[in-house]
């Protein structure tokens, strides 16, 4: 075993991780990357397909990121926005990201993370109403499933219920609703209908709650770590008008969607959302540093601007000049390549052509894709979608033998899902579904 796998085991703890399990055969060893592909210890190269952790979206070698960070670091290494300060790299990141984030949005709080976005969002809302004169506006309604990070304020928005009963420390006046997973939850002709259903439990938990009393709806756009749950198109409208009706202040967890990924700069421009507060983090950097964002609308930043008071809250890595420096260069190189306009005609087109044909195979019940994020539900029937028994972990049996066919997928429960970088070219798209469908037959054939 290589020496530094031992030592990991031995003193580094994993984030999700079975300590005892991961502990026995030692962590895989990722040593150098380039473009799309990570390279392990032994050297072998690996197709990653998930972009490190949805966020590597200009790939594991952009020039000029690197170069922004090495310049920033001999300038101006750390210094804060607190005590009335600020730095070069936040005051134009901030007008850049208004330029880029939807209409109405033209004021970012920066954030190290996107957990921290959603602790951040909380307090937000909650200063907010309460600048308003409605205190009693507190109630923040969520989804089953959704992903909102691991601090306990990010683990309370999300519906992630393994998390919620481990922690068992959980904030108060969060409320969940149903996502809208039309697999297995309805055929494909009910599937509009069901998002309309899903959208309207926004309604009756409103009503249920007293509207006085309901602060705001938090959601991922498409739900990504809950396993790329693409929603029906009928389901954001309505959300939209239910949160118009009631005074709802709307949260968009762009922190997967954002900077590309559905193939418009936002998913709130794919699926015409208009969010009051929207979190980013990940593709804000492609991951090579730690940085997150909360974009405030103009109507609340209004609020926020008029109070006397302070708003108690920051980081001390709020707006980091480097971290700033870095997603100055991201979104810089994005426009020059034109990446979001080549992503939605071209590349995202390619993929969900290339993805569908996958349905073919005897394993997988259902193909999905939504600009550059997709899954594949693995099912014993076909013709019925009857999974395989738990216990077999057949996504978990998916997922390692796409390692070994030297692509990196992820397994949530027996969905299979990817959101490669959106550098990939199409020669390179049919290189990660062949060894996706390579992966599939060994998992088959396994059985
Ligand atoms: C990853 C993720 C987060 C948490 O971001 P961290 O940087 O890991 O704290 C929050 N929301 C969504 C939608 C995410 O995918």
């Amino acid at each position: 075993m290589n020496p530094l796998v031992k030592q990991d085991a031995e003193h580094c703890f994993h984030p999700f991780s079975n300590y005892s399990e991961l502990n026995a055969k030692g962590a895989r060893m990722i040593e150098r990357a380039q473009g799309i592909y990570i390279y392990d210890d032994a050297g072998r190269e690996i197709l990653d397909a998930m972009s490190g952790l949805w966020c590597t979206n200009m790939g594991y070698s952009c020039e000029p990121l690197i170069n922004a960070a090495t310049e920033q670091m001999k300038k101006l290494p750390y210094y804060n926005l607190f005590f009335q300060s600020t730095h070069p790299p936040a005051a134009e990141l901030s007008t850049l990201l208004a330029e880029v984030t939807p209409e109405g949005l033209n004021h970012v709080f920066f954030t190290g993370s996107g957990s921290e976005c959603n602790d951040t969002v909380i307090r937000m809302v909650r200063y907010y109403w309460n600048a308003k004169g409605k205190a009693d506006k507190k109630t923040i309604i969520s989804r089953r499933n959704a992903y909102h990070g691991s601090t306990i304020a990010g683990a309370s928005l999300g519906g992630m219920v393994p998390m919620h009963q481990q922690t068992g420390c959980i904030v108060p006046d969060i409320v969940h609703i149903d996502q809208p997973n039309t697999f297995g939850d309805c055929s494909a002709e009910e599937r509009e209908k069901l998002g309309l259903e899903r959208a309207q439990q926004l309604e009756l938990a409103i009503k249920k709650l007293g509207e006085d009393n309901v602060a705001a709806f938090i959601a991922e756009p498409i739900q990504g770590a809950g396993g790329v749950i693409i929603p029906p198109d009928s389901y954001w409208p309505e959300i939209q008008r239910i949160c118009d009706k009631y005074e709802i202040l709307l949260i968009a967890d762009e922190v997967i969607c954002g900077f590309g990924r559905t193939g418009e700069w936002f998913a709130s421009d794919t699926y015409n959302i208009k969010p009051d507060l929207l979190c980013m983090a990940k593709g804000i950097t492609s991951g090579y540093l730690p940085l997150g964002g909360v974009m405030v609308a103009d109507e609340v930043a209004e609020v926020l601007k008029a109070t006397d008071s302070e708003f108690t809250h920051g980081f001390t890595y709020s707006g980091h000049p480097v971290a700033c420096a870095v997603a100055i260069a991201n979104i810089k190189e994005m426009q020059r390549q034109d990446i979001v306009t080549k992503v939605r005609e071209e590349i995202a087109p390619y993929l969900a052509e290339k993805w569908a044909e996958l349905a073919e195979h005897p394993l997988v019940g259902e193909a999905r894709s939504k600009g550059m994020v997709a899954a594949l539900e693995l099912v014993q029937d076909k013709t019925t979608n009857q999974r395989y028994d738990k216990s077999l972990e057949i996504g978990a049996k998916c997922r390692d033998y796409c390692i070994e066919a030297g692509l990196v997928m992820r397994a949530v429960g027996d969905t299979m899902i990817i959101a490669p970088p959106l550098i990939i070219t199409k020669e390179e798209i049919d290189l990660l579904v062949s060894r996706a469908k390579k992966a599939l037959d060994t998992t088959l054939n396994s059985l």
